[in-house]
């Protein structure tokens, strides 16, 4: 039986704080839905002290910033961005169109074609989280969008230059400094300034997330990829330390990500949470990763690995460790999760940094129904059909009188006899 060391804070608390954050959202989209820019602007003000004469960056502008960031950070931007492209396009490799014959002359296919236009995400509300802009644009453009409207907020009233780097050299087609639910509405419903997009991706916090969930529908989303979680499973063989450092190193990001160990090992558990009290009063981002762990941090301990790997599924968190002696048998036995790392020679910090694979990923347990970003979420899988054997259209055309009046469609049915009939024996049943 699971034994909790490190309990969370109780799931109504969790609970009343989604329903604020879903109220506040709500009254910002319906604002900008009525009001547009004057909205936007206003938003932008109150949140991020912001209202530039124009949101979007011109081209000079978007040069000059590139020019003031180092060149090594530069460098290092190009080769992340190689990382994310190249796993990129295996993926899109991997996606045949098809097309086969189901009945002489009978032919159904698909293709993948990607959305017109899409809007970036990049969030920079406590950090400028520059790699965002690689996972949203360079996956993009990968699919071959022809249209990529990026956006991302200044931090604390400064231009994040790096970030817009790295959205200019992912490709972006639009550069606009503005963040928040404002940003998120104003690419998905459209305003004088920011044409609407059909599809936006990207992750952020809360009120971010919340956001794109209440828009979907009138937009598509790529998933819910709000506040980050890392859960951690490890056996008696996992270094305590290194779990340590691993489970803040997600904490960070905010005051509400979750960081959960499941372990095998009570000696591990007590080490490791004697490691991490040490290290939080030194860490330079203790004001979130502190709250993160008093309020969201977990211990579990389990008495198998078997065990490990069904609490761990039952989590479906966006991120798992596997801190094992074999840490493969996860890829057999764990079926909900975001994104694995196996073994200690990666970590959660090279998947949202440098490794390659798409760092936007599902959170707050939507990893049971989904994956993270990846070129496919920007594709339209579409289908086709022709039949040019009139034999066979005679043959569907008479299942088709059958099957539709049994749903009492006639005017289906009729559809499928007028075939029959031209095609076939000649006569209308009506
Ligand atoms: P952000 O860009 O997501 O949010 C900043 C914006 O929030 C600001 O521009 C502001 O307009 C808005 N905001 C702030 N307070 C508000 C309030 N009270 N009401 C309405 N709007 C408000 O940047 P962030 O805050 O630094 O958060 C980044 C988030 O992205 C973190 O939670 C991180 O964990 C998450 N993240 C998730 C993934 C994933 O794939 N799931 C990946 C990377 C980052």
């Amino acid at each position: 039986m699971p034994r909790h060391l490190k309990s969370p804070v109780p799931a109504a608390q969790v609970s009343a704080a989604r329903t604020d954050v879903a109220e506040r959202v709500r009254a910002i989209l319906d604002d900008v839905r009525e009001h547009g820019d004057e909205a936007v602007r206003r938003y932008s003000e109150k949140f991020d002290n912001w209202s530039p004469e124009s949101f979007r960056l011109s081209p000079d502008e978007i040069d000059r910033i590139v020019s003031g960031v180092p060149d090594t950070v530069l460098d290092d931007i190009r080769f992340v961005q190689r990382q994310v492209r190249d796993f990129a396009r295996a993926q899109r490799d991997s996606l045949a169109d098809v097309e086969i014959e189901t009945l002489p002359g009978v032919r159904l296919g698909h293709r993948h074609l990607p959305v017109s236009a899409a809007g970036a995400y990049v969030p920079g509300g406590r950090y400028p989280l520059t790699a965002s802009a690689h996972m949203t644009i360079v996956t993009a453009k990968v699919a071959d969008v022809p249209r990529v409207a990026a956006c991302t907020p200044p931090i604390r009233g400064e231009i994040p230059a790096t970030t817009v780097a790295a959205m200019h050299l992912a490709g972006a087609d639009e550069i606009h400094l503005l963040g928040g639910v404002q940003a998120v509405a104003a690419l998905a419903l459209g305003t004088a300034s920011v044409p609407r997009v059909p599809m936006l991706a990207g992750p952020g916090n809360a009120y971010v997330a919340e956001a794109k969930r209440q828009l979907f529908g009138e937009v598509g989303i790529d998933l819910f990829a709000g506040p980050t979680e890392i859960l951690v499973i490890a056996d008696e063989h996992a270094d305590p330390f290194v779990v340590a450092v691993d489970l803040l190193s997600q904490a960070e990001h905010g005051p509400d990500s979750p960081a959960v160990l499941v372990t095998t090992s009570e000696e591990l558990a007590r080490e490791a949470e004697r490691h991490v009290e040490r290290l939080l009063p030194g860490m330079p981002t203790r004001d979130f990763a502190a709250p993160a762990w008093r309020d969201h941090g977990e211990i579990v301990v389990v008495d198998t690995l078997d065990e490990a790997f069904t609490v761990a599924d039952s989590y479906a968190s966006e991120h798992v460790e596997v801190l094992t002696e074999d840490p493969r048998r996860a890829l057999e036995r764990m079926r909900d999760y975001g994104a694995l790392f196996l073994g200690e020679g990666t970590c959660v910090s090279y998947g949202d940094k440098v490794i390659g694979t798409n760092h936007v990923l599902p959170t707050r347990g939507a990893a049971r129904y989904t994956g993270g970003l990846w070129v496919g979420k920007y594709l339209k899988t579409v289908t086709y059909q022709e039949v040019t054997d009139t034999a066979s259209s005679a043959l569907l055309g008479e299942v088709c009188g059958r099957a539709s009046r049994v749903e009492l469609f006639e005017g289906h049915a009729r559809s499928g006899d007028v075939r029959a009939a031209k095609y076939g024996d000649g006569t209308l049943p009506w």
